[in-house]
C-alpha cells in the first residue's frame, strides 16, 4: 500500500535561462523522477515527437481541455498555450512517485496555489547580460521577439521570491547536480521520514 504521496518538483525560471536543457540533461541521467509531458498549441520543432516532447494540440482542443478542468495550470506564452495535464500528475503522485514539471513562471505561480506542498526551484542565469546573449544567439527569433523575450525575462526574475530554491545555471552539469541534491534533500526532510517510521510502528 502506498502510504505517502510522491513529491511534486517544479523547475521554472526566466525565458531563455535553459530550463529545457537542464531538464533534458537531468532525465538523461538515471532518476526516479517522472517527467510530466506538457500540452501545447505551438507547432512541433524539427525532431520533436508528439507524446514525447509535448502533446501537440489545436487551440480548440486545448480550450476544451481548459474548460473540462483537465489542466492543473495553463499559460499563454509567446502566442501559444502551454499546460500541465491534471490526471497524469495526480495519479503519479498518488502512486507515491515524484513528478517533475518544467514550466514557465506564470504557470508555476498557479501550481503553487493548487499544490502549496510542491517544491519550487527557480533557475537563473549567471547574469542578465548572459541571458540576453543566449536569447539573441539562439538566432531563431526576430528583433522584436528578442526584445519581448528580454522584457518578459526581467519581469520573471522579480518572481524569484515565490520559490523555495534558486539554482544558478552557470554550467548545465552544476545545475543538474544541484537539482538532484534538492530532490535528495526533500526526501530527507524530517516530516517525511518521521511520518514513514511512525506509520510503520503503528502497523505493528
Ligand atoms: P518551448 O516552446 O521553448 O518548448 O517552451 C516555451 C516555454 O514554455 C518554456 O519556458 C517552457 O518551460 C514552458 N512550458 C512548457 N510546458 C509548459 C506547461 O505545461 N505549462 C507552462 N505554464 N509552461 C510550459
Amino acid at each position: 500500500m502506498i502510504d505517502q504521496k510522491g513529491i511534486l518538483f517544479i523547475l521554472s525560471g526566466p525565458s531563455g535561462v535553459g530550463k529545457g536543457t537542464v531538464r533534458k540533461a537531468l532525465f538523461e541521467q538515471s532518476t526516479d523522477l517522472r517527467y510530466s509531458i506538457s500540452m501545447t498549441t505551438r507547432d512541433p520543432r524539427e525532431g520533436e515527437v508528439d507524446g514525447v516532447d509535448y502533446f501537440f494540440k489545436s487551440r480548440d482542443e486545448f480550450e476544451k481541455l481548459i474548460s473540462q478542468g483537465q489542466l492543473i495550470e495553463h499559460a499563454e506564452y509567446v502566442g501559444n498555450y502551454y499546460g500541465t495535464p491534471r490526471q497524469y500528475v495526480e495519479q503519479t503522485l498518488n502512486e507515491g512517485k515524484d513528478v517533475f514539471l518544467e514550466i514557465e513562471v506564470q504557470g508555476a505561480l498557479k501550481v503553487r496555489e493548487n499544490f502549496p506542498e510542491g517544491v519550487f526551484v527557480f533557475l537563473i542565469p549567471p547574469s542578465l547580460e548572459e541571458l540576453k546573449d543566449r536569447i539573441v544567439n539562439r538566432g531563431t527569433e526576430t528583433e522584436d521577439k528578442v526584445k519581448n523575450r528580454l522584457k518578459a525575462a526581467k519581469e520573471e526574475i522579480d518572481m524569484m521570491d515565490a520559490y523555495d530554491y534558486v539554482v544558478v545555471n552557470d554550467q548545465i552539469d552544476n545545475a543538474v547536480t544541484k537539482v538532484k541534491s534538492i530532490v535528495a534533500s526533500e526526501h530527507c526532510k524530517r516530516e517525511r521520514v518521521a511520518h514513514q517510521y511512525k506509520k510503520a510502528l503503528e502497523d505493528e
